[in-house]
């Protein structure tokens, strides 16, 4: 059931997840299916109601840094961080705090533990509602296209989900930027809402775990799978032509003519506008009578970098499921 967040709304979602259930909510990234993160089988569910095919780390989402120091081992980096991206999509990875409460099965056994204070005014009066750790993974089945809207959770999800909470279109419109602050050098496991150039401004240089060796960044970050925000039809990236049968999703002032379809980015090749259309265009280009999807060449900076990831993935057909 999708809903309109009211106090007397929340209250019923806060319930619902104190008593183990799960309910889809807005964040400014993407639409979460959340679960008490402090509950292993309420973290099975998610598991369960996604078809997650293995399991991976789920991002426990908190309101501030004073709780995420409850769950995690906080470090200066971390604060710095955190006053500059707090609320918002950044997602640090620490090593667990003793006696975290923090459901194992969240963080896939790994000795650390993936928290983000999101900056929805609906995702912060649940969290404060329910009075513990949100864990939340993108609410859609596993592999498909990430919701930006409360009908793309619907649509995904169907009855896997009683309560969805509707809060519009996200503004961000990507999932956050998953950064690891357990090594020397911070490694962005995972490009998204947070750009490196303005986490570098605050930390210095990073490093992106595409260019870690394959075995090494798998490890990091296992929910990273080649095929992932897949659509329906095969995508073809980089396009500057396009033919009949195919639907374009184009980005800036001139898109080739000719498509069956055409879905524009962002016609000021603006990035941040572009990231908060992706998903939906992604969807809206996915239906009958298009053989396939057509993608205009994104530039390489800023959020650019977290739109292309996606592209990439969504393009990938290695017939494996993926994470999430
Ligand atoms: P999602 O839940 O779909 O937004 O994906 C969460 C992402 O965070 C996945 O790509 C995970 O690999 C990553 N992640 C979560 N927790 C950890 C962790 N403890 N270590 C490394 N990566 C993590
Ligand atoms: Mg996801």
């Amino acid at each position: 059931m999708i809903v309109e967040p009211t106090a007397a709304t929340i209250a019923e979602a806060a319930k619902l997840l104190r008593e183990g259930g799960l309910v889809a909510f807005p964040t400014e990234t993407v639409y979460g299916l959340g679960g008490d993160a402090t509950n292993e089988r309420a973290v099975a569910a998610i598991f369960e109601a996604k078809g997650r095919p293995q399991f991976n780390p789920l991002i426990s989402h908190v309101l501030d840094a004073g709780e995420a120091r409850r769950y995690v081992q906080w470090n200066q980096t971390a604060d710095k961080l955190a006053r500059r991206f707090w609320p918002g999509p950044l997602t640090l990875v620490l090593p667990r705090a003793p006696n975290s409460p923090i459901a194992l099965l969240a963080t896939a056994g790994l000795d650390t533990a993936a928290v983000r204070a999101p900056s929805h005014a609906v995702a912060q009066g649940l969290i404060r509602a329910v009075g513990r750790p949100i864990a939340a993974p993108s609410a859609n089945r596993s592999g498909a296209v990430s919701p930006t809207r409360a009908e793309h959770v619907a649509e995904s999800l169907g009855d896997r989900v009683t309560l969805v909470l509707d809060g519009g279109p996200c503004r961000v419109g990507l999932e956050s930027t998953v950064l690891d602050l357990t090594t020397d050098r911070p490694i962005v496991l995972r490009p998204g809402g947070a750009t490196r150039e303005a986490i570098e401004g605050v930390i210095g240089p990073v490093a992106l775990s595409d260019a870690l060796p394959t075995g090494d960044a798998a490890l990091k970050s296992p929910g990273q799978l080649k095929s992932h925000y897949a659509p329906g039809r095969p995508v073809r990236l980089n396009a500057t032509s396009v033919s009949a049968d195919e639907g374009l999703l184009a980005f800036g002032p001139h898109p080739p003519a000719g498509a069956m379809l055409t879905c524009n980015l962002s016609p000021s090749s603006d990035l941040g506008e572009a990231a908060a259309n992706l998903f939906a265009q992604l969807r809206a280009l996915d239906r009958p009578g298009i053989g396939r999807i057509a993608v205009m060449p994104i530039p390489e900076r800023g959020l650019g970098l977290a739109i292309n990831d996606r592209l990439r993935r969504a393009a990938a057909d290695d017939g494996a499921g993926s994470g999430g």
